[in-house]
């Protein structure tokens, strides 16, 4: 097996809040009430390893890591940090995500404004280091009131110089996307790339809400949306389209996206039949990966070569709404 750990990647989806070095969380941690004695702690608490099944320990995790989220200095910092992670993966376009509504919520001595100046502090800082072209897309919880969501959009487009997108993210299963589509296509008319979590969970019924993030949210991307394999007509729909994938091997592992590992994750399928597919970690800091954990994870399991995952980088950076200047200069750098 070829080693990818050189080769120079995309990173067009990534969750921020779920990005925090192991060090930093140790060190983090005490200062919330959280001790962790060992390493045993520390996984316990903040890593999830094994396929989901009980739900409550999932989302305790969240919300430990959540806690920590709780100042402008903190944000600043994980920002800073995710941002070199990610440029040591061999990463030099790289799109972070977050979701207002979430980093506040424990935290409400912060406004979003707050939040996000802390965040475009720290990759500034980062990028004046590296040659690396970093972005911000913005997330609407889905499972918060339909209110909640005009007043994320409205800080998005507020924040259009610094946010490239925006993004509806959580629970798909009994949550309709298109009470959103106004808000989607007020982001969309003020020049914010669009991209939508869809397709990610294990149901017969997931290709269609691929199709709906398309017609009714105008998405152009697909956070996972590997569930499509399920339906020729929607795999169409979607290779017509040139509706990208933002595929994330280990996070769909985890949440047993599909039965059985990742040898079974349609990944080669997909791209085979001419979809625009694209490889990313999601949540590497509770998911405890990296981009170069996932591209060996594609070699090894899902039959990728060398050459395709290049090939599959080209396809992000193009899909990547970071402006042309930025992100070619960035690729264009070793
Ligand atoms: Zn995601």
């Amino acid at each position: 097996m070829k080693d990818a750990s050189r080769m120079k990647k995309v990173e067009l989806h990534r969750h921020l809040e779920l990005s925090l070095r192991a060090a930093t969380i140790k060190e983090l941690a005490p200062s919330f009430g959280i001790q962790l004695a060992n390493e045993a702690d520390y996984l316990d608490r903040f890593v999830i390893r094994e396929p989901m099944h009980n739900l409550g320990a999932v989302l305790n995790k969240f919300l430990d890591t959540q806690l920590l989220l709780a100042s402008p200095e903190i944000l600043e910092r994980i920002t800073y940090e995710a941002c070199l992670d990610a440029y040591d993966e061999g990463v030099r376009i790289l799109e972070l995500r977050y979701a207002p509504t979430f980093v506040r919520h424990r935290h409400e001595n912060m406004t979003f404004q707050t939040i996000h100046n802390a965040m475009v502090k720290g990759a500034q800082r980062a990028e004046a280091e590296k040659p690396i072209a970093v972005g911000f897309n913005c997330i609407i919880q889905r499972i918060l009131p339909v209110k909640e969501a005009e007043y994320v959009t409205d800080f998005a487009i507020e924040n259009k110089g610094t946010f490239i997108g925006l993004d509806l993210a959580d629970n798909e299963e009994g949550f309709d996307s298109k009470p959103f589509a106004p808000f989607f296509a007020r982001a969309k008319a003020a020049g914010l790339g669009i991209t939508v979590h869809a397709g990610e969970v294990n149901l017969p019924e997931a290709p269609g809400y691929v199709k709906d993030a398309i017609d009714y949210l105008g998405a152009t991307r697909i956070g996972h949306g590997l569930q499509i394999y399920r339906d020729p007509q929607i795999i169409e729909y979607v290779r017509d389209r040139g509706v990208v994938l933002e595929l994330c091997p280990t996070s769909n592992y985890l949440t047993q996206a599909v039965k059985g590992g990742f040898h079974n994750l349609p990944y080669h399928k997909l791209y085979d039949e001419g979809v625009r597919v694209t490889f990313n970690s999601d949540d590497p800091g509770i998911f405890a990966t990296n981009l170069n954990r996932e591209y060996e994870i594609l070699q090894r399991e899902c039959g990728f070569t060398l050459d395709e995952l290049a090939q599959c980088n080209e396809t992000a950076v193009k899909a990547s709404f970071i402006a042309t200047d930025k992100k070619a200069k960035a690729w264009s750098k070793a």
